[in-house]
């Protein structure tokens, strides 16, 4: 783990290698902000700071790094939250100032993350007071935290370095994505969407193949639904079955789809699906407003119904005829 890839926290990330490069690191970092990315930051930062090359960055090659890649460095000690319990208490706490007072095995320090400081009782708090007053030399702390309320005034106002992650806009997640692989950066704006603030959801999105062609058969089947032949829904049935793991995926790329050709409809600027848009716009002309918003209703409620275990595949069939008998009634509310 290095800071390349959590690349759109880029304030943070440049204080603290400032903060390497100079050597003012103290002994303890906090982080407030999303546990994952909070995480991530904890984990780049140690890296750096146990690579033997003692550059801004882990190097990835030298003996620390493989160690630290193999998560098996005897200096960096990720403490996580034992299964079944719900908070970090004293007996935790005091078991790692143990550790804490073992001299380093192969670095100049010992690096201890909390990854979810946020569960720790306020008496495991006052117990690591002790470490956070008076460290031994080699020792450091990492604390990550939802939020700063989560610590007592007593450990935060001792606390020397305290970023607060800030949540990235759609537009840098996309900025981030398409540097980072510029191959695709075709759907780089759908993933960031569709992420919904999440970068690694996005990340991880974009590197799964499939979204592309999934989208554009969604666009085809809500085309052949305004056709004259039913059997478009037995085949899209069909196909939901075949990929019932995605199913939550599928709809959500629908979901968007569809919310897609209601922004063209109005004139909104808003598209998830920006590679889609000759698709969108075919399809704005097939489908009224109220026949989309049937679909964006039915798919909602399926979606719930499938957490229900209900008899899935009838249901979609259902609801997918009933949705062709009224596109079809030119005379009903699902007229153009
Ligand atoms: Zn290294």
């Amino acid at each position: 783990m290095d800071f390349s890839k959590i690349k759109w926290q880029t304030a943070t990330i440049q204080h603290i290698q400032q903060c390497i490069l100079n050597q003012s690191l103290r002994h303890v970092i906090l982080f407030i902000g999303e546990n994952e990315t909070a995480n991530l930051l904890a984990n780049a930062t140690a890296n750096a700071l146990l690579c033997d090359k003692k550059g801004v960055n882990m190097c990835g090659s030298c003996p620390s790094c493989i160690k630290l890649k193999a998560n098996s460095h005897p200096d960096k000690i990720l403490i996580e939250k034992r299964k079944n319990k719900v908070s970090f208490g004293v007996e935790e706490v005091r078991d790692m100032i143990a550790k804490m007072y073992i001299k380093p095995f192969s670095a100049n320090k010992k690096i201890f993350i909390f990854s979810d400081a946020s569960l720790l009782t306020p008496a495991a708090q006052n117990a690591l007071l002790k470490v956070i007053e008076e460290p031994p030399a080699y020792g450091m702390l990492i604390l990550c935290a939802d939020k700063e309320e989560d610590l007592l005034p007593t450990v935060l106002s001792r606390i020397p370095h305290k970023f607060k992650l800030s949540a990235p806009t759609t537009e840098e997640i996309q900025h981030f994505l398409s540097v980072k692989y510029p191959e695709k950066k075709q759907i780089c704006g759908f993933c960031a969407v569709f992420s919904q603030g999440n970068p690694l959801l996005a990340e991880e999105l974009l590197l799964k193949d499939g979204a592309i062609d999934q989208r554009k058969r969604l666009c085809l089947f809500l085309d052949k639904l305004c056709g004259s032949e039913k059997s478009c829904i037995f085949n899209f049935c069909g196909y939901l079955k075949e990929n019932a793991d995605d199913f939550a995926e599928i709809t959500g790329y629908l979901l968007t789809i569809i919310q897609d050709i209601l922004f063209i409809k109005q004139k909104i600027p808003r598209l998830a699906n920006t590679d889609l848009l000759p698709e969108l716009q075919s399809l704005a002309q097939k489908w009224s407003v109220s026949a989309l918003t049937s679909m964006v209703d039915g798919f909602t409620e399926l979606s719930a119904a499938l957490t229900k275990s209900a008899n899935f595949e009838g249901a979609v069939l259902n609801f997918l005829l009933e949705i062709w008998e009224a596109l079809h009634d030119r005379n009903r509310w699902y007229q153009i």
